[in-house]
């Protein structure tokens, strides 16, 4: 069996490396370098994934949690152990920061298989309690006894954006197999060569053909193609809305199970007593978290007007001296966007910002030190009213809009004035208060003075935001149909 190089990437298909018909360049945002040439699937190579994947399920679903849960350990653990050489390949093609490269995009795909290995050990049978048989001339005396237990979907489809590409994946296939399901992974185009090296892991540490598939391209047809099989069972999708809208309606007509991790625009609700500094803190991550390519990141603060000026003057000044540059460089705190297309498309948003009245207090666009690379500096509007186009829609990058509200009342509609509703946050001192608002707010998590997150908590949206959780035992149990079984007791 040949085997991928770090020169020469193929598809991982049926246990098998397979050179691939055709192949694009990975482009490094900070460079604009070529990173590697990553295999470009054409739709007969996706099937061919799909068919090994299906051929695997039988054999899968029936091994033993231990042997699920060993696989999952094994291969987090060999992950780790090729951490040196990991590091520079995915901060390469991501362009993470060295501050974050290590932690956020390869220790956090260990930290999932290896939660997953754990959960794969749980128990979910569901022994119920009996019924008295009810069948019509019967005479009774019988008992019905049942249990419910939860079955492998099938053959899942994991397909994943580009912000932290492999830890994307772990959180999709650590559960999905963990149930006893296969996979067929599609990564993003932009950062495709960390999941083909986690493909490479599965392979030495022994999964059995098929399990585990990737294949990459470039193009969104490989992605549809994939979704449109009969062949596969669920899509676990992560990514935008507006793929998540097609892939919901391309899954219909098979029933596809879904998972849809989608979008976000987080309301950072600032009510009059709360303590700035940490609200400051945990909003500027929106410019120190990768760049703000977080589906979760504090963008849309709405603030009590007694304490908006001092606000925006608190970001301001943290947003001015955010050191944005090389992302090898150890002292860089904020790196490149992914591509130059989405350099443009933060830009447009920010000057429709500017057009619909918002004040840049802080303007990062096109930083003058930078010749090379796509990158935007931290950005901060003000003055901004909840109908503004970058008020409403989600950016993923470094900028922050501000919104101001009279009452109470008013702030928790503004906030919940979204079609988004992943992720918010309630800043106050009275923290009975913000537990009270945060069960008003029409999202999926919020956090309470804090953008940090509990990993073992339910992940996902409302509304416009998705459908499904993943995360946890919730996360794990996504991947599973319920059975019904029922026996008579005599
Ligand atoms: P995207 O929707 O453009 O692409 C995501 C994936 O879908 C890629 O692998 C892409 O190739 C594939 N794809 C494109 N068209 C397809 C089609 N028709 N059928 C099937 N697959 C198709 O997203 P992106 O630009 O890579 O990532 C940014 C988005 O991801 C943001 O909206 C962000 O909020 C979201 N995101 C959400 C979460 C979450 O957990 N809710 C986490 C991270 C990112």
């Amino acid at each position: 069996m040949g085997t991928g190089t770090a020169t020469e990437y193929r598809h991982y298909i049926g246990g098998e490396w397979v050179r691939p018909e055709g192949t694009y360049a990975v482009v490094n945002p900070a460079t604009e370098a070529v990173v590697g040439e990553a295999p470009d699937a054409t739709v007969d190579e996706v099937q061919a994934a799909v068919a090994a994947a299906r051929a695997a399920f039988d054999g899968w679903s029936q091994t033993s949690k231990r042997e699920r849960s060993a696989l999952l350990r094994a291969a987090a653990d060999r992950w780790l152990e090729k951490h040196d050489e990991l590091v520079p390949v995915i901060q390469a093609e991501t362009g993470t920061v060295s501050a974050l490269a290590s932690a956020l995009q390869v220790r956090m795909a260990a930290a999932r298989l290896h939660e997953y290995a754990d959960l794969a050990l749980l128990d979910w049978d569901d022994p119920l309690p009996p019924t008295p048989g009810a069948r019509p001339g019967h005479r009774g005396g019988e008992l019905l006894g049942a249990i419910a237990v939860r079955q492998p979907v099938g053959v899942c489809a994991c397909i994943t954006p580009y912000n932290v590409p492999v830890p994307g994946v772990a959180g999709k296939v650590g559960p999905a197999l963990a149930m006893g399901n296969t996979v067929v992974v599609k990564p993003a185009p932009q950062d495709p060569l960390g999941t083909i090296e986690l493909a490479r892991v599965f392979d030495e540490v022994g999964a059995p053909p098929g399990v585990v598939n990737v294949v990459t391209g470039s193009r969104p047809e490989i992605g549809a193609a994939i979704v449109a099989s009969a062949e596969v069972d669920m899509v676990s999708f992560t990514g935008s809305c507006t793929v998540g809208e097609q892939i919901y309606a391309a899954g219909a007509p098979t029933m596809k199970r879904l998972l849809m991790e989608l979008g976000g625009k987080g309301a950072a609700l600032v009510l009059h007593d709360a303590d700035l500094d940490t609200a400051a803190e945990s909003i500027s991550r929106t410019w120190t978290f990768h760049s703000g390519q977080a589906c979760v990141a504090p963008t849309r603060v709405v603030v009590a007007r007694a304490r908006y000026a001092e606000l925006v003057d608190r970001l301001a000044a943290i947003a001015r001296v955010l050191p944005i540059g090389d992302p090898l460089d150890p002292g860089t705190v904020v790196g490149p966007v992914i591509s130059g297309a989405q350099r443009s498309r933060i830009e447009s948003m920010i000057g429709a910002g500017e057009e619909a009245g918002a004040a840049v207090v802080v303007d990062g666009r096109r930083p003058d030190h930078l010749e090379r690379g796509f990158y935007v500096g931290p950005t901060l509007l003000a003055e901004c009213t909840n109908d503004m186009y970058p008020v409403r829609e989600e950016i993923f990058g470094p900028v922050v809009a501000v919104v101001p509200f009279d009452d109470e009342e008013e702030g928790i509609a503004i906030a919940n004035d979204s079609s988004y509703g992943l992720y918010d946050y309630v800043f106050s001192t009275d923290t009975p208060r913000a537990y009270a608002i945060a069960r008003r707010l029409r999202c999926g998590n919020v956090g309470i003075n804090t953008a940090d997150r509990n990993a073992h908590t339910p992940f996902g949206g409302f509304k416009r935001s998705g459908i499904g959780r993943m995360d946890g035992k919730y996360g794990m149990a996504t991947y599973s149909e319920l059975q019904s079984i029922v026996w008579p007791s005599r």
